[in-house]
């Protein structure tokens, strides 16, 4: 690749980040120097990976006024980090953000991109965005955006993310030169601001040398990567309410949403064709079921359809294994994933009209062998 080297290319980039940089909390002021808290840089980084920057602000701040250092989180209980991470996601990252913080009080801070690799939690995308932004190390951070600048930039073709490799050895000289903090927060932002995937060229400092506006060619570099369809599904998700108690799943100690509290659930496909209240021998004739407004839910790599359920009796049954009844002055208190919490707000009101389908035995008998959530 014959690319114009990049302290030249990206020079204009440094002094357009210094006048319109946005103010975010974690940022320091000076540039030039160690980052005055590290930990709130590598805070930071965890909780922007796969989530927006205005939904990051509010939990952050939080999460400072709360764990201020890493000493004050690493002796956090499961419970408590997952009740500030509650509405963010991906829970697996507050839980190596702890893991990162006790190493850091035990050990002190790695400064360098070998040492932070390290650490739970940390790929070579945020590993370099702390060595960079915290250390002034020259270590390129490159993620989406910084792929899509990149890419128009040199008029690359095809997917760049073939060319991560060569495009850190480009990019390396640059950051050497004229600021590891500087010039990575800066790609961050003309990614997130400017170079969209609908780019305002006309705003943009590095317009005159951009290859892609040059070659009118920023509609089609870089090219869409098709992603595979996720898979879709189907389910009844069931608030069991008896005795000033709701049902709910102890957290799972590994997954996807290890330490967090699940409210049961039942693939809809299951209950088709099956006669399952005949074989449990549960009749629950004094019980109210009524449904609430369903929506639908979006993981990485697949869609739930939720149909909310309200299913109240009169007396409560023995929790099956794995399960646990709730008293509803304590369920505030219990940590939830996003469509959990969702259907949490929802039960504090009655559900809609009364149904008669899906059976309530079935739906009963399913949960009582175990019919829980696929996470
Ligand atoms: S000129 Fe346009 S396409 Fe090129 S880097 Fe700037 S915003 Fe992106």
């Amino acid at each position: 690749m014959h690319w114009p080297e990049s302290p030249a290319l990206m020079a204009p980039l440094g002094d357009w980040f210094e006048s319109h940089r946005r103010e975010l909390p974690w940022r320091a002021l000076e540039l030039d120097g160690i980052h005055p808290d590290p930990y709130a840089v590598l805070v930071s980084e965890l909780m922007l990976q796969q989530t927006q920057v205005a939904t990051v602000i509010p939990y952050f701040k939080r999460w400072m006024e709360r764990f201020p250092d890493a000493s004050s989180l690493s002796d956090a209980s499961d419970d408590e980090i997952h009740k500030f991470w509650e509405g963010l996601g991906y829970y697996r990252r507050a839980r190596h953000l702890r893991a990162s913080a006790q190493h850091i009080a035990n050990h002190g801070w790695p400064t360098d991109i070998k040492g932070l690799i390290q650490l739970p939690g940390l790929g070579p995308y945020t590993a370099a965005a702390v060595a960079s932004i915290a250390f002034q190390r020259p270590e390129p951070a490159l993620d989406g955006n910084a792929f899509r600048v990149l890419a128009r930039l040199l008029g690359i073709e095809g997917d760049p993310r073939l060319h991560a490799e060569p495009l850190r050895s480009w990019l390396r000289p640059a950051l050497e030169k004229q600021g590891a903090s500087r010039m990575t927060q800066g790609l961050m932002e003309l990614g997130a601001m400017i170079c969209t995937p609908d780019p305002k060229c006309g705003k943009c400092p590095l317009s005159v040398q951009c290859e892609a506006r040059i070659m009118n060619a920023t509609d089609r570099i870089p090219p869409i990567i098709q992603r595979i369809k996720p898979k879709e599904s189907e389910i009844w998700l069931v608030a069991v309410e008896a005795d000033g108690h709701w049902l709910l799943l102890e957290p799972a100690q590994k997954g996807l949403l290890a330490g967090l509290w699940k409210w049961p659930s039942v693939e809809a496909a299951r209950l088709v064709g099956e006669n399952l209240a005949a074989e449990s021998g549960d009749t629950y004739t004094s019980h109210d079921l009524r449904s609430w407004p369903g929506w639908t839910q979006v993981y990485t790599h697949r869609r739930e359809v939720v149909s909310p359920l309200h299913l109240r009796l009169e007396q409560r049954f023995e929790a099956p294994g794995g399960c646990r009844w709730i008293a509803a002055e304590d369920m505030a208190r219990l940590a939830l994933g996003k469509r959990d919490q969702r259907l949490r707000d929802l039960s504090k009101e009655t559900g809609m009209a009364p149904l008669n389908d899906p059976p309530v035995a079935s739906l009963l008998a399913l949960i009582k062998h175990g019919a829980n959530p696929v996470l």
